[in-house]
């Protein structure tokens, strides 16, 4: 059996506005532009490796991001074989009795769902996680490394001709990684299976309730400053200021007659297409919720007094993952 370490780079609508995101974007989010991999053997000794550019045929205008971190361009890819064929010759390549090895779960559900879209038929090899395995080596629980982190970690320098965030390289590096952990085989016993990256709407995929041009226009809206109660739909008063809690963050009080207090909770992002998202979250705001924004308007009111105030444009700070998930 061969251990075929897999990496995938990715392109991104450039905008969620686009008529191509509004017709096809719930079946594909993002859409592959090379494959590479490196095969190992039973040992765990590289044999060979093959990195296959795709051209895009949905998202085919690169996102800047993704350009500048790929260095793949329309230019690059555009004598490239599509996706079908591109698979056909990576399955070709695998050849009969392998598993596929990643690092972390994105890229087989961006795999898993770019085959379904494409309807590629044919036999889904099992996938596991080195990453995972990495984690569990090193005792770091729930936290996953970077890949370039785990390379450090190992001590293992990098090939000066050899850049990240590409397909093959990654994979390779990935190789090293598993190469250098205690027992190679376990990671067989870290399974790993495709997420589904869309079948929900939009805005809870991103979290997003609407996309804003300032955090001020955000906040300044009637969704947000006459929230609605989630059991009667009314509109209620804010009880207190719509405070930061820390930058793109606020909470506040509000209060219907009928259904009592509520926590207001607003999250902006900047979103992979580099405009504003806002969420908006109304829930019933028990003892410790209340407690909690009385401790969040004394702190504001503390930082407004003698300390720097948070800068509300500034959303350079906030996580903002690019895969539609993990953003809770
Ligand atoms: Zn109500």
């Amino acid at each position: 059996m061969h251990y075929i370490v897999m990496d995938l780079e990715w392109n991104q609508p450039t905008s969620f506005n686009t008529p191509v995101f509004r017709q096809i974007g719930d079946s594909l989010l993002f859409e592959v532009i090379q494959i590479g991999a490196v095969k190992l053997d039973e040992r765990f000794s590289l044999i060979e490796e093959l990195s296959i550019p795709i051209r895009p045929t949905h998202y085919v205008n690169i996102h800047p991001r993704v350009r500048r971190m790929t260095h793949l361009g329309q230019a690059e890819l555009e004598d490239a074989p599509a996706f079908p064929e591109a698979m056909a010759q990576f399955a070709q390549w695998c050849g009969d009795d392998y598993v596929f090895l990643t690092w972390g779960g994105d890229d087989i559900s961006v795999l898993k769902q770019n085959l379904d879209f494409f309807q590629f038929e044919g036999e889904q090899a099992k996938m596991y996680d080195v990453q995972r395995y990495f984690a569990e080596a090193f005792e770091l629980g729930a936290h996953q490394k970077s890949l370039k982190g785990a390379l450090e970690q190992l001590q293992i320098a990098p090939d000066e001709n050899r850049d990240f965030h590409n397909a093959v390289n990654d994979a390779y590096y990935t190789a090293l990684v598993l190469q250098k952990l205690p027992d190679p085989t376990k990671v067989l016993s870290h399974e790993q299976t495709a997420r589904k990256l869309c079948h929900t709407p939009r805005r809870t995929r991103f979290r997003v309730t609407r996309t804003v041009r300032t955090v001020a226009e955000g906040l300044a809206g009637a969704d947000v400053q006459t929230p609605e109660c989630p059991t009667c739909k009314k509109p209620t008063q804010l009880q207190t200021e719509l405070t930061p809690q820390a930058p793109g963050k606020y909470v506040a009080l509000s209060k219907c007659p009928q259904h009592g207090q509520l926590f207001i909770r607003v999250r902006f992002s900047l979103l992979p297409d580099g405009q504003k998202g806002m969420y908006l979250s109304v829930t019933p705001a028990n003892r410790q919720a209340r407690a909690y924004v009385h401790t969040k308007v004394l702190q504001d009111q503390y930082r407004q007094k003698h300390g720097e105030p948070i800068d509300p444009e500034d959303l350079s700070h906030v996580s903002s993952s690019n895969m539609p998930f993990d953003d809770a």
